[in-house]
């Protein structure tokens, strides 16, 4: 199909080589793992509904004066950005306990917390990214601490924002994951948000119904993947006007799950 040069293939996406030095381009795959890929499988359409939500956030989180590698998007499935280097640090902003902190620390999902935590993973997929702290970020140099400093801020931002945004659609923004990277000019660098903000790394769950629009309906068999992230997509106003919400429908899902586990 095309010439250009693929650079790497991840769980979720592709980047190729961009058409100008300096320049990404960003592939959404169907692909869906979960457990540290143990569980594997494709969710139809999410790649397409990924690129839509990502471009949507990474554009208003521009306008607030965040620094991205969101350039545009070019089609369906691919956005142009800037290349950088990735710090290998995924960083977790969590509002609500869910997922890991739930089981780890035995705290009941769905409390709120009273303050917002940032933790830090070792972005490894063969170690299974394990949990880190700032001190082992500056012992084995994965980021100075200027840089992680600029992280935390950054992040806490993107967070402040991002709830207010997720909220005036009826969505709590539980937690969610970024990646930053640093973009070089000559001698120096500094760190821009990189990667995406998607369902696929976000726990959202409706305001009224807590129903879970993001990858947690695949992590736990929920089914309704894709209306889920469609009703997202849809709440943003991302899908043609007239599209019908699937809030029902999932309920449904959750219904029809009921009936076959009892
Ligand atoms: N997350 C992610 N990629 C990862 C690990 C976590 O996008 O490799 C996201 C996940 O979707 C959730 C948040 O980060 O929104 C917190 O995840 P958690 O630590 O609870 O881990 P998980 O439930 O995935 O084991």
């Amino acid at each position: 199909m095309s010439r250009r040069r693929q650079i790497y293939e991840g769980k979720a996406k592709i980047l190729y080589e961009g058409p100008e030095p300096g320049t990404i381009i960003q592939y959404f795959k169907d692909d869906a793992t979960a457990f540290n890929a143990q569980k594997k499988g494709t969710i139809s359409g999410k790649g397409v509904l990924n690129n839509r939500i990502s471009e949507h956030i990474f554009t208003l989180l521009g306008q607030i004066g965040i620094p991205t590698h969101f350039i545009r998007r070019l089609n369906m499935r691919e956005q142009l950005v800037r290349q950088v280097e990735i710090i290998p640090v995924e960083v977790v902003i969590r509002n609500v306990a869910a997922g890991s902190i739930s089981k780890r620390l035995g705290i009941e999902e769905g409390t709120a917390l009273p303050r917002t935590i940032l933790e830090y993973y070792y972005k490894d997929d063969a170690l299974g990214d394990p949990m880190i702290t700032d001190e082992h970020i500056a012992c084995f140099g994965w980021a100075s601490q200027e840089e992680m400093h600029d992280v935390a801020d950054m992040a806490i931002r993107i967070n402040d924002f991002m709830c207010g945004l997720f909220a005036g659609v009826g969505i709590r923004l539980i937690d969610f994951k970024l990646e930053f990277g640093r973009l070089w000019d000559g001698d120096y660098s500094r760190v821009i948000l990189a990667d995406e903000i998607s369902p696929d790394g976000c726990r959202l769950w409706d305001s009224t119904t807590n129903e879970k629009l993001d990858k947690d309906r695949f992590r736990q068999d929920l089914g309704g993947e894709v209306e889920a992230y469609q009703e997202v997509a849809r709440r943003f106003g991302l899908l043609p006007e007239g599209s019908v919400s699937t809030v029902l429908d999932l309920d449904e899902h959750r219904k029809a799950r009921g009936k076959k586990d009892s």
